[in-house]
């Protein structure tokens, strides 16, 4: 597996070199909107300290990023007045990943209306 690059985007977005529309900000996670929701609310949540993907996270990082995503979840279901919630995350290209710092996709749910591709 490769390394963990500090010149991606999200890196950058931590550092503010770069903009997001930030939600939820805590010591060890930062949660902001995708820049190309695949439903209204379609937010990422990311641990501060690098991380490639799961495979590589210290477990206090993770439990960190769970807890924030629960959080994230529950207000996005409020928020969008939701039905249910998806929860996805990528690893690696072969597993999805485009962003190589670890995210957790959160997206609000409605009856009978499928995700955007
Ligand atoms: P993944 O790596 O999980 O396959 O997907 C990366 C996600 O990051 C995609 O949903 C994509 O829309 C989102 N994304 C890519 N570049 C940016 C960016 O510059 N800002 C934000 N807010 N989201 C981004």
């Amino acid at each position: 597996m490769a390394t963990y690059d500090p010149n991606n985007i999200f890196a950058k977005i931590l550092r503010g070199e770069l903009p997001a529309q930030k939600v939820y900000e805590d010591a060890h996670t930062l949660a902001f909107m995708d820049i190309s929701p695949r439903a209204p609310g379609h937010t990422l949540i990311i641990p501060k300290n690098p991380a490639r993907n799961l495979l590589d996270v210290e477990p206090d990082d993770l439990a960190h990023v769970a807890v924030t995503s629960q959080k994230i979840a529950q207000a996005v279901m409020k928020a969008f007045g939701a039905d249910g919630v998806t929860v996805q995350q990528f690893n690696e290209s072969a597993g999805g990943q485009v962003v190589f710092h670890l995210h957790v996709h959160v997206i609000p749910r409605h009856e009978g209306v499928s995700l955007k591709p």
